[in-house]
């Protein structure tokens, strides 16, 4: 027995068999053709390219009605390489003028490309040359006549299938929807593949390095969405304790299921409520089956990232109004784009990267990128007001540290609405505006916000990162990013009391909403609504049935008076002891 370690994107734990997919780019026959077979050759690769043309045409029209929008334009994306001149048109040059067989000169130039997109240090480039290489894999299997091997889908009751795999093209993974699960060699989790992963809500690791040659088909293996681990050819002992777990997991599931439709309140009676976080419209389904009272926190940012192009108004609306539709009535909180830091964008018109600053995460970022580009920013507003025409829509800004961007915010959001009733000569609809606090500047100044805006919501997650100075993503230094020290507990406590005497909803939609260790504090702080991943949901909500808001209240308060790290980490664990 052996372990891999790689990056958890959740989904809990499955005991299965592997079955390995084929890996990418292998064999490829190199040999010289004779001056007068080149002309047949470039047949062979058009004919070859274009049956790989007719396969992601067919892909994208079979795509099933539930399949995340992104899917679609992956496809087309793939598509747009089969022009690519640097790639086609080499190739056929290596044929012509150097006798290359059609694999040898394509695998050539894709190898070339590919080491280009390696060099970016920009993780969304270098994940553009697994477009490429996915695309590759296709025509050179069109060439060598081979069939692909997409995964088979396992019948119910069968023995879970787990999917090993160097690489799987998105497309290619939405046959893994009934899977146990998958592990992969590449990817982050932020890459296209953990995005449509975590919307299809099973267990998934990546960024297995070279993880995959080592498991063979039909290994037993036990694999940890959370905790990023796969055990390949476990022993007997290790299975049964897995399948144990599994089991658990599964009886946990079924019988939080049942919580679905119960009111959350606590003990004494306060209601609480319950949001989702979504990356994608298409997880407003999970976020509706989890019951939650809505969304809490649209990252609208997933949208314009991985792409050359920007998403367009149409384009824009259509995606908030899917979400607004899928949510029935229940309010869905839209965040205008967080890019920047570990969020870049690409296909910038000015060849702007905020991201490439050498401080990306004290940049332009988020609000501050917004209000630079005036034009974008409109665009979307006008894309949200019209999805608010489905449903309840509220909209979020993010990172906010300046009274003077709550202002021209407003005045964006006033012209935006005008631009929209000239065009359609009836009155937008009217959408509350909130800001998030993330930045310990706007936490202690959170009651000017909660005046100026009708909402708040705390992004712990960029307020722990601020506060300590932790780079959230920075592996040497994740011990350090302590969501309970003091300063964080203060600054979040003094938010939520801020938003109370102005009057005014506030909300928490960093991951310590979904954490079980900080409910019983929340609460005590006062809090009322949360907002987190669906599948946190319905575990916070049987934490939050066993709460007593108003003892906790007062034990809380004492234990916000305590400035040593030691003590207040003793009076939490006392907290969630009973
Ligand atoms: C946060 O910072 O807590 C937050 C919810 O925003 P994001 O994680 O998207 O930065
Ligand atoms: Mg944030």
């Amino acid at each position: 027995m052996f372990s891999l370690h790689g990056t958890g994107i959740g989904g809990g734990i499955v005991v299965g068999r592997a079955v390995v997919l084929e890996s990418r780019l292998i064999d490829v026959p190199r040999y010289r053709i004779a001056l007068e077979q080149r002309p047949a050759e470039l047949g062979r690769l058009d004919r070859a390219i274009d049956v790989v043309r007719l396969e992601l045409a067919n892909l994208a029209e079979q795509l099933p009605a539930d399949a995340p929008p992104e899917a679609q334009a992956l496809l087309q994306i793939h598509a747009m390489m089969l022009d690519d001149p640097s790639l086609v048109e080499q190739t056929r040059l290596a044929v012509e003028s150097h006798g290359q067989n059609a694999e040898w000169a394509f695998f050539s130039q894709v190898e070339h490309l590919a080491a280009q997109f390696e060099q970016f240090e920009d993780a969304y480039l270098r994940e553009r040359g697994r477009d490429l290489t996915q695309v590759a894999d296709r025509v050179l299997k069109a060439l060598s006549g081979s069939g692909r091997r997409l995964p088979e889908r396992p019948k119910p009751g069968d023995v879970p299938l787990v999917f090993i795999a160097h690489d799987v093209a998105p497309a290619d993974m939405l046959h893994l929807k009934q899977a146990g699960g998958f592990a992969l060699d590449l990817g982050g989790t932020a890459s296209h593949t953990a995005i449509l992963a975590r919307s299809m809500n099973v267990p998934a690791v990546v960024g297995l390095n070279t993880g995959s040659l080592l498991v063979r088909d039909d290994d037993w293996v036990v694999l940890d969405g959370d905790a990023g681990v796969l055990m390949v050819a476990p022993d007997e002992i290790v299975l049964e304790e897995y399948r144990h777990r599994m089991l658990m997991g599964l009886l946990e599931r079924k019988q939080l299921e049942r919580l679905v439709h119960v009111p959350t309140a606590t003990v004494d009676r306060v209601a609480i409520e319950l949001h989702a976080n979504i990356e994608l419209p298409a997880e407003a389904e999970q976020a509706m089956e989890s019951g939650a009272d809505g969304i809490g926190l649209f990252r609208t940012e997933f949208m314009f990232m991985n792409r050359d192009d920007r998403p367009g108004e149409d384009e824009q609306y259509e995606a908030y109004a899917a979400a607004v539709i899928a949510m029935r009535g229940r309010p869905v909180t839209i965040r205008t784009i967080d890019i920047g830091a570990d969020k870049p964008l690409r296909g910038d018109d000015e060849g702007h990267d905020p991201a490439a600053a050498a401080n990306p995460a004290l940049g332009q970022r988020a609000i501050r990128y917004s209000l630079a580009e005036p034009d974008m920013f409109l665009e979307q507003l006008r894309a949200i007001h019209r999805a608010a025409e489905h449903g309840p829509v509220r909209l979020l800004i993010p990172m906010l540290v300046h009274g003077h961007e709550v202002e021209q915010s407003l005045r964006l959001i006033a012209q935006a609405r005008e631009q929209m009733s000239v065009r359609t000569r009836r009155a937008a609809p009217e959408v509350p505006v909130g800001g998030m606090i993330e930045v310990p500047a706007a936490a202690l100044t959170a009651g000017m916000f909660a005046r100026r805006l009708d909402f708040l919501s705390i992004g712990t997650n960029d307020l722990i990162q601020y506060t300590l100075a932790i780079d959230r993503t920075d592996h040497a230094v994740a011990s350090l990013y302590d969501p309970f020290h003091p300063a964080v507990l203060q600054l979040v406590s003094q938010t939520i009391r801020a938003a109370e005497r102005a009057g005014k909803p506030v909300s928490v939609c960093g991951e310590m909403a979904g954490d079980l260790e900080a409910t019983r504090l929340l609460i005590g702080m006062g809090l009322r609504s949360f907002s987190m991943h669906p599948a946190s949901l319905l575990r916070v909500k049987r934490e939050i049935l066993r709460c007593d808001a108003a003892r906790l209240r007062a034990r809380v308060s004492r234990l916000l008076g305590s400035d040593d790290p030691v003590k207040v980490q003793a009076g939490l664990k006392r907290l969630r002891e009973n």
